[in-house]
């Protein structure tokens, strides 16, 4: 067996959290129906409705790629465009899927600070061609929180919404890390989602401490319309679907996808206090949500990967990447802080003449 210590590299590297597990174990008694005509599977569905206090179309896929692409797919047709920001996990990281799934729908960036879409940014691009030549914008998409580990405020999410409306655009949301923003914000989920003009959610179990599984949520049910088929084709439609659907009734209802969230994001405060003591250690991004984005000085980063630690060094604009997990502990904070400040202090030595 190779050693499980806790690692800062993602929250996918956590494992299953007890109230997941445990609803998994429920589920797992005797014979049920498939693909989702299972007790689970509705139940999952009622707890959604009743977390964003709408009558929403719900679907469960088993990862986000898949969900964020056939969200999108849905939205658009072959000769439309997405506007996402630069670092968007639809354009950084799903290999071409929102392309694939959608037949050639194309993916336009913008840039803005933090890792938020700009709404200005938003309006240049929609602006600049209008003409037959050029696909047409048709969705807007946002995540929530952000790759860069900050959240939109409800003030943002409004503006945003304010220019897709009158751009004519559709708001998507990847919401991977959304219990980390609700955590964070501490306001009702509708208020970040339909309230404010989002069409479809990716709901983020996964990361959250799931095994595995996304939901997708739409919020305006006539554009789920023949969903149900992208997802098949996909290879999306789980057979045994109460265990994709299971978690999301033990966590929900329990409350447990909230406490996670408030936890990562509690860790990710703590570790960014102590790495701000750390002299020659810059944190690159405000820390709203589970994320921490840091600056080490030279040959820290690779110190602290020679002593086990993992984390990533490449993702967004530079720096390194510390994720929190539901099952961070304060200890694992301290540790690696330690090691840090360990790292900085052999590198100065080393660095004096
Ligand atoms: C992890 C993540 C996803 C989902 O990725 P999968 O590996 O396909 O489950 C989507 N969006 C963001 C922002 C993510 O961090």
């Amino acid at each position: 067996m190779k050693s499980n210590k806790r690692q800062f590299a993602s929250d996918n590297y956590a494992g299953i959290c007890p109230e997941a597990w445990q609803a998994m174990e429920e589920a797992n008694h005797g014979h049920a129906p498939a693909y989702g005509d299972d007790c689970w599977t509705a139940e999952a569905t009622e707890a959604v409705r009743e977390l964003f206090e709408i009558d929403c179309e719900v679907f469960f896929t088993f990862n986000g790629t898949a969900a964020n692409a056939l969200a999108m797919a849905c939205l658009c047709q072959s000769y439309h465009s997405v506007i996402c920001h630069e670092h968007a996990h639809v354009e950084t990281d799903e290999c071409g899927a929102p392309e694939f799934f959608s037949n050639g729908m194309k993916v336009l960036l913008v840039s803005g600070a933090d890792g938020k879409v700009a709404p200005a940014a938003v309006e240049q691009i929609v602006r600049r061609r209008r003409d037959i030549h050029f696909p047409k914008p048709r969705v807007l998409s946002i995540t929530e929180s952000t790759e860069m580990g900050t959240v939109y405020v409800p003030e943002e999410l409004d503006a945003i919404w304010e220019t897709a409306r009158r751009l004519n655009l559709r708001v998507h949301m990847d919401g991977a890390r959304f219990a980390n923003a609700v955590a964070a914000l501490g306001r009702s989920p509708k208020e970040i989602t339909w309230k404010v003009g989002v069409d479809v959610l990716c709901f983020g179990g996964t990361k959250n401490g799931m095994a595995v599984g996304e939901c997708i949520v739409f919020f305006k049910k006539e554009l789920a319309e023949e969903f149900g088929y992208r997802c098949k084709q996909a290879g999306q439609l789980a057979s045994k679907m109460r265990f994709l659907a299971a978690p999301w009734v033990g966590m929900l209802r329990s409350g447990a996808w909230l406490r996670h969230g408030e936890s990562a994001n509690a860790r990710a405060r703590q570790l960014e206090q102590l790495l701000r003591d750390i002299p020659g250690v810059e944190i690159l991004f405000p820390v709203q949500a589970n994320a921490v984005f840091a600056r080490f000085p030279p040959h820290v980063a690779s110190r602290l990967h020679d002593k086990g630690w993992k984390f990533y060094d490449f993702i967004g604009s530079g720096g390194s990447r510390l994720m929190c997990s539901w099952d961070t502990t304060e200890e694992d904070v301290s540790a690696f802080a330690a090691d840090v400040r360990e790292a900085v202090d052999k590198s100065q030595v080393s660095s004096t003449p």
